[in-house]
């Protein structure tokens, strides 16, 4: 089993989003990853660009990033014969690695895009090292870029960052200073994959947390009425909770709820909605054992909320009695 450490370089609409293809934001331009073996030494690497025929012309950003003349593009192959050996290089048993989470969600829009075979299985799995490097030595929301995770391991700086090969490896270098363990029980799971019918959900749980990825929903309203995705068992113990605070949409449009473990005390829900490519929508829902003052934290989100939407209705009622007074 060895570990592919995977980076992806992509063009976007060179006139703006009105102008691009929605099945295909971004194209792929390069695709580097490196082999690293069961003890995390790298033995191997996966360097090819692409030519582009979605977006054939360069966007200029991406162009100033990447620091390429548009004719190191006209002579590379087309994505489908690049991503077919890129996947015969790396095996058929492969855990893969990336810095972020979009890298894995882009190359499947892409293979999907050239109606290629998708050769991930479901659910994916996967390494999101960018995420690690928070747990391990931040404060696990930080996200930082590659370079500031490089500098702060004091790995030589010897190769360009933005070129998918050198990215693939710092990545690869930076894996190499976290404990295996470290690694291991913090996987990722990609969303691009979700689940799209009931009897599909995925349940995890991890040492702080537990996640839920709900089936897919025609709307919020429909999702928050499913009590498989509401009601909330203690992820330490498996036993059914007591409802402190009901569902209430809180601050960025998630929802949030409080309830209380009789042997592990108060837990977090928060649910989040992601939109699916078909338009519906499906939920993230994590469950956090939390302390007596986050608990009070939540009631208080709950107030402030509740008083905004007061002071909103009420202003709307004065308006519009203004509105009838003239
Ligand atoms: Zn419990």
């Amino acid at each position: 089993m060895n570990y592919i450490v995977l980076d992806l370089e992509w063009n976007q609409s060179p006139d703006g989003k009105e102008q691009e293809t929605l099945q295909i934001p971004f194209e792929i331009l390069q695709i580097g990853a490196v082999k690293l073996d069961r003890d995390l030494n790298l033995i191997d690497q996966f360097c090819e660009r692409i030519r582009p025929v979605v977006y054939p012309e360069i966007h200029y950003k991406i162009q100033e990033i990447l620091q390429l003349a548009p004719e190191d593009y006209q002579n590379a192959r087309e994505f489908p014969q690049v991503a077919k050996d890129f996947f015969s290089w790396c095996g058929p048993y492969s855990y893969f690695c990336t810095w972020g989470p979009s890298d894995l969600t882009e190359l499947q829009r892409n293979l999907k895009y050239h109606g290629m075979k998708s050769p991930f299985s479901f659910p994916l799995f996967f390494y999101d090292i960018q995420k690690i490097f928070s747990i391990v030595y931040e404060d696990r929301k930080k996200r930082r870029n590659l370079e500031f995770a490089v500098d702060y391991l004091g790995i030589p700086k010897d190769q360009h960052f933005h070129d998918a090969l050198s990215d693939a490896y710092y990545t690869g270098m930076i894996m190499k200073h976290i404990r295996k363990r470290d690694i291991l029980k913090n996987y990722s799971i990609d969303y691009y994959q979700h689940p799209k019918k009931s009897g599909e959900e995925i349940y995890v749980i991890y040492e702080t947390y537990s996640k839920y990825i709900s089936a897919e929903f025609d709307n919020r309203i429909a999702a928050m009425q499913n009590r498989s995705l509401t009601q909330i068992p203690c992820y330490l113990c498996h036993q059914n909770t007591v409802q402190e605070i009901p569902w209430f949409v809180g601050s960025s449009k998630s929802y949030y709820c409080l309830s209380r473990c009789k042997e592990h005390g108060y837990l977090r829900g928060k649910i989040r909605f992601k939109k699916s490519e078909n338009g519906k929508i499906f939920c993230i829902r994590t469950v956090k054992q939390i302390s007596s003052e986050n608990a009070c934290k939540i009631s208080e989100m709950q107030r402030t909320i509740r008083e905004k939407k007061r002071l909103k209705r009420r202003e709307e009622t004065m308006v519009t009695h203004k509105f009838h007074s003239v």
